[in-house]
């Protein structure tokens, strides 16, 4: 790590040694209650971290095995691809240590790019971020659901939360943004996953940042703790040493939401994965598909059912079937030029298929205008602004 400057409490510091032992203690002070173990992993570093931890302390016998800890990773199918690749490696690395792992997906027709392009529901943006729960939340909620059933038994779910140095980041873990050092969503979920389903425990709640940057780098040495584990590229990917100064988060690639793609940024610095460069088209390409040219606008009588306008009755929404096309064929380039999975062929074929069938979001029929056309504004009151363009 890079020195820093020493204070007059450094010496009551946390180091790893006592951090890990501490998660030890809440581990083992948990570990006859319940029976199953769960770890909802989503490759990121306190994911990882939380993840790495929990195998070796039980590998080395300092924590009891439960009867079964099963690692579930939440598979968005968008993941940063060098932290994707990392977290299958370690999937297969925990799976030596006798733990079991499942991969859970979300719904076919509900992932990324089949939502946006087969139903034609825009990219995601503040305004409407339809794509967390959709992707990561609500898939994991549906395994742990019937991880419960099949267990017959509540069981312990443990969690990568930990508690910032300041009480603004502590409040800011609860939530589940792209705006704060959470993984998207992940916050959220760890926070809400229900009690009918697994209590939860983070076992690394007491873990300061730079103690998990600590461990992915020392968790790969072999000699260190006797056993070895790929994380070092898991804190490559967030920067290494440099992330604990950036408070570094990684999202979904291309996330739209993010006001860059820190993290994509960082890992083209790497030659080995140079090749991804043309990921950096997924941003524009979004901000693109949103133009008017591409979309649908309701003609400004779409009302509630009480008879009362919606509040922007003259919306713009979809994307057009001809717009979808078109976009398929430019991100199956970027996916064959950066030599990555994004569309899987039966992906492709499901997209095609609902395209071919017409299908519309809720509430859209396809024969509204094109957005680009010159409209008269309809307000929600009803009076009448002529000739507006183009504007949401
Ligand atoms: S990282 Fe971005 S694109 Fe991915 S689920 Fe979160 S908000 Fe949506």
């Amino acid at each position: 790590m890079k020195p820093s400057q020493p204070t007059l409490f450094d010496g009551d510091r946390m180091d790893l040694s006592d951090a890990i032992e501490i998660t030890a203690n809440s581990l083992r002070a948990y570990a006859e209650r319940y029976n199953y173990w769960a770890i909802a992993f989503s490759g990121g570093k306190d994911s990882s971290a939380l993840l790495t931890v929990v195998a070796y302390l039980i590998a080395s016998g300092r924590v009891p095995r439960p009867k079964k800890l099963i690692v579930l990773y939440a598979d968005t199918r968008m993941e940063l691809p060098p932290l994707h690749a990392t977290a299958m490696i370690l999937l297969e690395e925990v799976r030596a240590l006798g733990v079991e792992t499942r991969i859970v997906l979300p719904e076919l027709d509900d992932r990324f790019f089949v939502y946006m392009l087969g139903r034609g529901v825009p990219p995601p943006s503040n305004t409407f971020r339809w794509c967390t729960a959709q992707i990561k939340i609500e898939p994991m909620l549906a395994a742990l659901k019937s991880l419960r059933d099949e267990a017959g038994e509540k069981f312990l779910m443990l969690t990568g939360v930990r508690l910032g140095e300041s009480a603004v980041r502590d409040a800011r873990i609860a939530l589940s943004c792209s705006k704060n050092g959470a993984e998207c969503g992940q916050g959220w979920f760890q926070e809400a996953t229900p009690e009918s389903v697994a209590d939860t425990l983070a076992p690394i709640l007491h873990w300061r940042v730079c103690l998990v940057w600590d461990w992915l780098m020392e968790a790969d040495l072999t000699d260190k703790f006797g056993f070895h584990f790929s994380t070092k590229l898991v804190a490559h990917c967030y920067g290494g040493d440099e992330a604990v100064e950036i408070n570094a988060r990684t999202g979904c690639v291309g996330c739209n939401l993010a006001s860059r793609d820190v993290a994509l940024e960082r890992v083209l610095q790497y030659p080995q994965w140079k090749h991804l460069q043309p990921l950096m088209e997924l941003r524009p390409l979004y901000a693109e598909m949103k133009l008017p040219k591409n979309r649908l606008r309701k003609d400004g009588t779409e009302a509630r059912r009480d008879g009362t306008l919606v509040s922007k009755p003259c919306r713009m929404s979809p994307l057009t079937l001809e717009a979808r096309m078109e976009f398929l064929d430019r991100l199956l380039s970027i996916q064959k030029r950066a030599s990555v999975d994004l569309i899987n062929s039966v992906e492709e074929v499901r997209i095609r298929e609902l395209i071919a069938a017409q299908t519309w979001p809720r509430g859209w029929k396809g024969s509204e205008q094109l957005a680009s056309i010159p409209f008269a504004n309809v307000n929600p009151d009803g009076s009448v602004q002529p000739n507006l363009e183009g504007i949401l």
